[in-house]
């Protein structure tokens, strides 16, 4: 069975995690730091914040940036449902900016005419996340411009885009944007099992992201409303969480981060190939843009007019082959969690257009040159 998302993991990173489970930290040491940096390097960013999860990121993220009740956070319905619950998780109301045709990224012209809209009737968002879906980058500069004009935070949903770039500069610098999140599911271009990751160039926010990491409890006497009594001493002075990620996690991270170019440079690869072997069917492929190269997590193709079976079957004819395809992603204001706050079918027409034909193929570093071979023809038989 070739899935169509998978891990590489290597022999120096078993080694990596076999030396941080005989080492004196399994959680809190420093192995965690080791992989901020080689996150922060990456990404030329100032900060990098690791944590036990993506979600988790996205959650101490919206905390950071001051969300809560009464607030409002927008995102892209085409997302992982993480991307919407962050603002919920914090009492937050949450909307949806629908998705650019070409891209299938937060459209900037709707997201304009929503926040124009917005400004009117006095309700306009506190948090924007712009989700770099598949590992394009969103149209940054744009939604920077939107967040200057009108006073929105941007927390960028990156955990498509690890190693992805905009205009030449990686994901994660935060050129555009107060934070950017990542994750580190198995499926994802780097893992730790579980994981997740913010970067930030704002020395306030970073030391925010860390408290909500640790319960909101702090050591440093600046933080202190009392006076310390005693080397014992830390304050709990905000409503934090136990998001932390071990060092036996952070061990397997960083062994994963030294190869983080070749994966991606791998991905890219994959999908050259995947253009021009699936060029000529009854497809569109997947998109790219002149300001983007992307990280390349997923490669999402959608059916176009001609094909001879639907997305259904052709995900069967796939299966049938040994081959695993997923969809990314149900519209979450689809979600019956979501219908129960309001939403509904015909709120955001591009993205369940996207919907009904798109379909994420195999793509990850270590799909060999044979397995995509068949890939390219079980889509050949099923599309011709
Ligand atoms: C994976 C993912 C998340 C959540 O990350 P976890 O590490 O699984 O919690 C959030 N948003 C997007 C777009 C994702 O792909």
């Amino acid at each position: 069975m070739i899935p169509y998302g998978h891990q590489d993991i290597g022999d120096a990173d078993v080694d990596a995690v076999v030396a941080a489970l005989r080492s004196e930290w399994l959680t809190q040491g420093p192995a965690v730091p080791r992989f901020e940096s080689a996150i922060a390097d990456a990404c030329g960013a100032a900060h990098a914040v690791v944590v036990a999860s993506g979600t988790a990121a996205l959650h101490v993220a919206c905390l950071a940036a001051g969300l809560g009740p009464g607030g409002l956070l927008w995102t892209s319905p085409i997302t992982f449902v993480a991307s919407a619950n962050c603002g919920r998780y914090c009492g937050a109301d949450v909307d949806f900016v629908d998705i650019d045709s070409a891209t299938y990224c937060m459209s900037v012209t709707a997201l304009a005419a929503k926040l124009e809209a917005a400004e009117r009737v006095g309700r306009l968002p506190d948090v924007v996340i712009p989700v770099h879906l598949a590992g394009l980058s969103c149209d940054m500069a744009g939604i920077g411009a939107l967040a200057q004009r009108y006073g929105f935070t941007v927390i960028e949903d990156a955990c498509h885009a690890l190693g992805g770039t905009y205009r030449d500069v990686p994901v994660g610098a935060c050129q555009y944007s107060c934070m950017t999140v990542f994750s580190f599911h198995p499926v994802k271009a780097v893992t730790t099992g579980e994981g997740g990751a913010i970067t930030t160039n704002d020395p306030t926010i970073a030391e925010r992201l860390r408290l909500f990491r640790t319960h909101g409890i702090t050591k440093d006497p600046a933080l202190f409303e009392g006076i310390a009594d005693g080397p014992w001493y830390y304050e709990q002075v905000e409503l934090g969480f136990n998001y932390r990620m071990t060092d036996i996690q952070a061990a397997l991270g960083a062994s994963q981060m030294t190869r983080l170019s070749a994966f991606v440079a791998r991905r890219e690869e994959i999908a050259a190939r995947y253009d021009s072997e699936l060029a000529g069917l009854p497809l569109s492929l997947a998109p790219r843009t002149a300001d983007a190269r992307s990280g390349w997590h997923l490669y999402v193709v959608r059916m176009a007019p001609g094909a001879t079976v639907d997305r259904a079957g052709l995900a069967a004819r796939l299966l049938n082959a040994g081959i695993g395809t997923q969809v990314h992603y149900i519209p979450v204001h689809l979600q019956p969690y979501y219908r129960s706050l309001g939403f509904g079918v015909g709120d955001f027409p591009e993205a369940e257009r996207y919907y009904a034909d798109a379909l994420s193929i195999p793509i990850y570093a270590g799909l060999s040159d044979d397995q995509q071979t068949l890939v390219i023809e079980a889509m050949r038989a099923a599309l011709r």
